[in-house]
């Protein structure tokens, strides 16, 4: 109940592989926003020529095409793929700041355009703006934080065509105004926030294992992508460690099914027990972990493997210990190039740790395994199948 408040409310509550597939969602709707605007800017120039005659819809045609070319540019970085929270940002922030100059550019020709006839109605059309930036909070999947921000926006663009209200003829007077704007972006913050739940639903059940929790392996991936470019660019480290269950085949034979699912379960629980918020632990296959340890060199895989270790992974229903065995790999000391080299680095040690006789794990290419804590007890899997 909690996690859904705050997930409703504060953007930095999202989970990262949340907060990647919203930026995507809000980029894709602001580009396509922006071109919808671009060419409704544009056309309304006939409009305005219509309405208003005279100089004043030369001026607004400028002012219309400097908007356009703006819109355009916008859409042109609102490119599909990876952006960060702060891009997506600046470019939601973008598109309400485009309309809103707009109108701050164009609202002197409003006083001091005829009002009569068509002209008045076409003036008034403008004074709607702040509503439909209000109303535009509707159409993006936005914490109750991002809303109240983008209705600010809209609030002060009112505040800026009322405050010329001695001057023009606003169709409503300040509190008619104020309390319109404040229910349709009531609404509208509704609407995003109800966008926001239902995305999440989505994305959290799309990307995790229901048996295990951890994410799935297409969902780790794109996030160890991300890792990846990230260490890169900080020039931090970053280690992968690739865990696999020891003789698991025949924990499944000895107890069933249903036993080895528990174990699974509780495998992945003390793995997660003692990652810190921005590890990322994915399920990457049947009884194989991935877990993605940014800003942590090898060492510190290695004493997390040794506090898994004390912990313990799980037990059978004899009270024995289940085990894992290892493979460590550091992109840095490792010279990889890319997160599917380091994954299958990792793998390939892990590998040569089952060779060594499991429970252990192998963190070079060089050296042999070693037991995790030393010196080990056989596992009681390794019991089974002897
Ligand atoms: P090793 O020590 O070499 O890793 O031996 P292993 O028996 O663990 O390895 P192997 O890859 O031969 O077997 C993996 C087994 O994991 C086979 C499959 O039945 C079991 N398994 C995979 N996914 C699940 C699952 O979701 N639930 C259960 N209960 N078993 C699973
Ligand atoms: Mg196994
Ligand atoms: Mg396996």
């Amino acid at each position: 109940m909690l996690d859904d408040l705050l997930l409703l409310a504060w953007p930095a509550a999202h989970p990262e592989i949340l907060a990647r597939r919203r930026g995507a969602v809000i980029v894709e709707r602001v580009r396509a926003l922006a071109l919808v605007f671009a060419a409704l800017t544009v056309a309304w120039i006939p409009v305005d020529w219509a309405a208003f005659g005279s100089s004043h819809w030369q001026n607004l045609a400028a002012a219309r095409l400097v908007a356009a070319i703006a819109l355009l540019a916008l859409a042109a970085v609102c490119r599909p793929g990876a952006a960060t929270s702060a891009q997506v940002r600046v470019r939601l922030l973008g598109l309400y700041a485009i309309p809103v100059l707009f109108f701050a550019a164009t609202l002197e020709i409003f006083l001091e355009v005829p009002r009569a006839g068509v002209a008045a109605g076409v003036a008034a059309a403008y004074s709607f703006v702040p509503f439909l930036l209000a109303a535009g909070i509707s159409a993006f999947p936005l914490t109750a934080l991002e809303s109240f921000a983008l209705a600010a926006i809209g609030f002060f663009a009112e505040a800026w065509a009322l405050n010329a209200r001695g001057r023009t003829l606003l169709p409503y007077n300040e509190i008619e105004g104020f309390w319109l704007l404040l229910l349709i972006a009531g609404v509208a913050a509704f609407a995003a926030m109800s966008q926001l739940r239902l995305l999440a639903a989505l994305v959290l059940q799309a990307v995790r294992d229901p048996l295990t929790l951890c994410l799935r392996r297409e969902a780790g991936k794109e996030l160890l992508d991300a890792q990846f470019l990230l260490a890169v660019r900080n020039i931090a480290p970053l280690t992968v460690i690739f865990a696999d269950i020891d003789h698991f085949k025949a924990v499944n034979d000895a107890f069933g099914h249903e036993t080895g699912d528990r174990v699974l379960a509780e495998v992945s629980a003390s793995l997660r027990g003692v990652l810190r918020g921005s590890d990322v632990l994915v399920r990457w296959g049947g009884e194989e972990f991935v877990i993605v340890l940014p800003q942590a060199d090898r060492g510190e895989a290695v004493s997390l493997m040794e506090r898994l270790r004390t912990r313990g992974f799980a037990l059978l229903p004899d009270g024995r210990a289940v085990t894992l065995s290892m493979g460590v790999a550091e992109y840095r000391s490792d010279a990889v190039g890319n997160s599917a080299d380091l994954v299958a680095l990792a793998d390939q040690r892990m590998y040569a740790a089952k060779q060594a006789g499991r429970d252990c794990y192998v963190d070079s290419s060089n050296e042999a395994a070693r037991p995790i804590l030393g010196a080990s007890a056989p596992s009681s899997a390794a019991a089974l199948v002897r």
